[in-house]
This record gives structure tokens, C-alpha cells and sequence, in this order.
């Protein structure tokens, strides 16, 4: 892979991404050496110093112990353009603005980036411009058809790089050596021996302010429809030949050709809900009806749960179910393997033979194996006893990882325009349930593990 030296130019740079993810993502590059841009430009509508841009960019460096030659050029050399990317003659301005070959990285709201990509086509972009697509990549299969076909005019399909960070993030990463690495896991990896699996990413927190995006995305825009098919994907994929990104991203886009809602009916295997007001840890969390900027009439979930089929000879009859809410009772963000029963168990052995099952954390960078086993008191009683495993601290940051990536251009863990468009078909048929008012819109209190109606599951 090449790298030749770049300019990385953050449109949107004035918000909380960039100031969140992005600039401390590139400090944790930058820390281990891992690449970078030779020039940091930030542009946005917004007024800001040159000199409020650069604290800004080195506070983020500072956070992730960015302190070498390297990141210490790119503060002092760090220029803010005070521009409207939908501008022709501000992109141009930008654009001359760049000393090295520009990468373009859309941190902008998701309605924004067409039309700068429209714009885009009436620039004569630098040989090698790359350009960075933040999720989510259009709204619908259709508007990210039409995003793919511009891109498409603007630069080769692979000086696109369309952002998943969950990609990026080591947990979900290790399920690749996980799967292909060991003698265990592989043989068993089918639905003769997984009876379901489940992908879960609940969060503690509530709507922390981001109505003006998640009011019209909601949990299964959010995070189902994107990051979490992405690790639908990467669980159920075929061994890829080797980890390039023709390899890896044609097992990846393989699978999810095979993903539907499963039994083709989004009405019986779909459930939504959202939080109402509760006090949690003796804070006060309003519905989510009544958060600042939300429009309630739009029904919006906050709780989202799919169960999905993955068609083919490997999967077929194994529910992969897709849950992701915000404001519930636990910050649980993993994959559970439920293994099917054994056959013939020898008679003699009292107790229960509870399932086994493999729980991978995305969040702890671990894995538990829970296996049934004799247990400690009495050799003749069954037990559940867990293995675990905790795996290194990741050494770069998710948005580290995407960013590397996008530096030593090598789209690997970037989204395959197929696949964008193809995740999108896969969740239509729920968002057209939700949409006509075919599935209920349940409630769960804000701090709670969810509907009182879901729990007998
Ligand atoms: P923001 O809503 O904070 O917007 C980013 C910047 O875009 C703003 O600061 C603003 O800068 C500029 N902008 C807003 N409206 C317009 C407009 N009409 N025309 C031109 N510029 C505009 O977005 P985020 O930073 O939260 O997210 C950016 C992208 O990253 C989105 O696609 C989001 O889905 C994605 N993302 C965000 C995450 C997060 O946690 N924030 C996580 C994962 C992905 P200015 O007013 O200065 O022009």
C-alpha cells in the first residue's frame, strides 16, 4: 500500500465528532507511530481562530499522548478555513489550501454530504484525492445508490473509504482470528451447533443533546442497520482467502447477500420502544418524548431488536438476533453464542445442563466460554463454569484504526459501495413496518432493562 504524504482536511471539523472521535483518534495514531497526515486543515461555516484550532487539535494529541516530532508539527502547522463545504469556490479555496494530496473527511451531517459531493464535481480534485464517508451513507438503499454513482465521478472506488469504526475497533477484529485461528471454534461455528446468536450494544446513557441527528435515525438507523450487521458480517462470514480487501470485503458482502429479516416477516420479528421519565442513579432523565429538540409525533425508538436469517447452507434456521437502546439499566455491549444441547448425555449426572455459551465482549476486550462441567462440590453434579480471556488493551483508538486505514490507503476495513447499499435493503422491510404503524412502539423506563413485556424472553 502506498502512502504518500497528505493533507487531511476535516469538513465539519467544528463538531462533536471531530472534537470527540476524530482528533483523538488521529492522536492515538500519532502516539504509536502508526502514520498520520504531514497537514491538519479544519474547516466549517463557523467562525474560530486559527490559534482556538490548533489548542483544539492539541488537547486531543494531548489526551492520547501524542508528543512526539510529528504530532508537534501538525499542531503548530494546523490551519482552520472558515468555509461552507456546499460552496464551489470555498471547496476550491480548500482545496488550495492543501500542500500534500488531500483527504477529504466528511464529518458532516449525513443530508450535507451529497450535495457536497455535487459540488465536488464541479472542482478539478487533486490526482489521488481520497475521500471519507462518515455513517450513515445516505438514508435509504436508493439515496445511497445515488451517493455511490457520485462518488463514482468523483474518484476511483478505492480512494473511497465509507467509515464503519466498529471495523476499527480490536474486539470486533479478533473475531477473525477467534473463528479461523484455533482448532475449537471453526468446526462448531454452523447451525448444527449454534442454537442463536445474539449482538447486543445497550447503552446507559439517554439522548445526551444529538436530538438534531438521532430523532430522525433512531436505534435501528443508528446502530443495527450499520455497525451491527457489519459484525453480523464478520461473525457469519466464509473463511476469506487472506485479510486484503478483495478477500475480506467479498466474504463480508457474500454473507450479508444472504442476510434477511427472518421468515421475510419484519412485523413478527422486529420490536421497538422508547424511554419514559425515570429517575436513574438519582438523576432525572425526561421521556424521551419531552428531550430538547425531539418531535415526538415521529415515533422515534430508542430501543431497537431484530431477529434476522442468514440463508444459507451454513446459517440457515439460527436466529441472529440485533438488539442496540439507549437509556437502559446496563451498558452491555457484546455477542452471545448459544450453543445447542448436547446429544447423550451419560445418565447418572444430576443437575442441569445449561447451554454453553461464548460471550465476547466488544467492549472489555475479553471472551467467556461458558461450559458445563462436573461440578466442585459433587463430582456427579452438573455445573456452569466460566473460561475467560482478557485481551490486551487496544493500542489505537477505533477512529486510530479507520484512520490508518484511510493514511496507508488500504480499504479493508472500509464499507464496499455494495455493501452500503445492500445493509440498507436489508432493514427496509422494518422501517416500512415501523413506518405504517405495523409493530407497536413500546415504553420502558429510563434506567430500566426494557419493556416489562419483552423480559419473559
Ligand atoms: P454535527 O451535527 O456536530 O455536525 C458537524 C458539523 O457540520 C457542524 O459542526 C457544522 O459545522 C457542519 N454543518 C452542519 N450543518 C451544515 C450545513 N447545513 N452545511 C454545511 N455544514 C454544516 O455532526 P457530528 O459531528 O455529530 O457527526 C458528523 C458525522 O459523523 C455524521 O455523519 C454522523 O452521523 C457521524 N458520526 C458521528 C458520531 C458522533 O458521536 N458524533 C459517531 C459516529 C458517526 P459549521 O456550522 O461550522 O459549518
Amino acid at each position: 500500500m502506498t502512502s504518500e504524504p497528505t493533507t487531511l482536511v476535516v469538513l465539519g471539523a467544528s463538531g462533536d465528532l471531530t472534537e470527540r472521535l476524530l482528533l483523538p483518534g488521529l492522536g492515538s495514531l500519532l502516539a504509536e507511530s502508526a502514520g498520520g497526515p504531514r497537514q491538519l486543515i479544519g474547516t466549517g461555516r463557523s467562525e474560530r481562530s486559527a490559534d482556538e484550532w490548533r489548542q483544539t487539535v492539541s488537547d486531543a494529541f494531548e489526551e492520547a499522548e501524542a508528543r512526539g516530532e510529528d504530532a508537534t508539527a501538525i499542531v503548530d502547522s494546523a490551519q482552520y478555513i472558515q468555509a461552507d463545504p456546499t460552496e464551489v469556490d470555498d471547496l476550491v479555496r480548500i482545496l488550495e489550501a492543501c500542500e500534500h494530496t488531500p483527504i477529504l473527511y466528511f464529518a458532516l451531517p449525513p443530508t450535507i454530504t451529497i450535495t457536497v459531493c455535487e459540488a465536488l464535481e464541479k472542482v478539478d480534485l487533486p490526482e489521488g484525492t481520497v475521500l471519507a464517508m462518515e455513517k450513515p451513507f445516505g438514508s435509504d438503499s436508493e439515496s445511497a445508490a445515488a451517493l455511490n454513482r457520485q462518488l463514482q465521478k468523483l474518484v476511483p472506488e478505492e480512494r473511497v473509504h465509507r467509515i464503519d469504526h466498529f471495523l476499527g475497533t480490536s474486539t470486533v477484529l479478533n473475531l477473525i482470528g477467534l473463528r479461523f485461528a484455533n482448532r475449537l471454534f471453526e468446526p462448531v461455528w454452523n447451525a448444527e451447533n449454534i442454537e442463536r446468536v445474539e449482538i447486543v450494544y445497550d447503552e446507559d446513557l439517554a439522548l445526551e443533546g444529538r436530538a438534531a441527528y438521532y430523532d430522525s435515525a433512531g436505534a435501528l438507523v443508528d446502530m443495527i442497520q450499520s455497525h451491527l450487521l457489519q459484525v453480523l458480517a464478520l461473525f457469519a462470514m466464509e473463511a476469506p482467502a487472506s485479510l486484503d480487501e478483495q478477500d475480506l470485503r467479498s466474504v463480508l458482502a457474500q454473507v450479508l447477500r444472504a442476510t434477511e429479516v427472518a421468515g421475510g416477516d419484519p412485523v413478527a420479528s422486529s420490536r421497538r420502544a422508547r424511554y419514559t421519565a425515570a429517575s436513574v442513579d438519582g438523576e432525572d432523565v425526561p421521556s424521551y418524548a419531552d428531550e430538547e429538540g425531539v418531535d415526538a409525533s415521529q415515533n422515534t425508538e430508542t430501543l431497537a431488536e431484530v431477529t434476522f436469517a442468514v440463508n444459507n447452507r451454513r446459517w440457515e434456521g439460527v436466529p441472529f438476533v440485533l438488539r442496540s437502546g439507549k437509556a437502559l439499566s446496563e451498558n452491555r455491549k457484546n455477542i452471545v453464542v448459544t450453543f445447542k444441547p448436547v446429544r447423550g448425555l451419560p445418565r447418572g449426572l444430576s443437575g442441569h445442563a445449561r447451554p454453553d455459551r461464548l460471550v465476547i465482549d466488544l467492549k472489555q476486550n475479553g471472551v467467556s466460554l461458558d461450559l458445563t462441567m462436573n461440578g466442585g462440590d459433587d463430582p456427579f453434579a452438573l455445573e456452569q463454569v466460566p473460561l475467560q480471556a482478557t485481551l490486551r488493551e487496544e493500542r489505537l483508538t477505533a477512529y486510530g484504526e479507520v484512520l490508518r486505514g484511510i493514511f496507508d490507503n488500504d480499504p479493508t476495513i472500509s464499507v464496499r459501495a455494495d455493501v452500503a447499499e445492500r445493509c440498507w435493503r436489508i432493514v427496509e422491510p422494518v422501517l416500512a413496518a415501523w413506518r405504517d404503524d405495523r409493530v407497536a412502539l413500546d415504553e420502558y423506563p429510563a434506567g430500566s432493562s426494557g419493556p416489562a413485556s419483552w423480559q419473559e424472553d
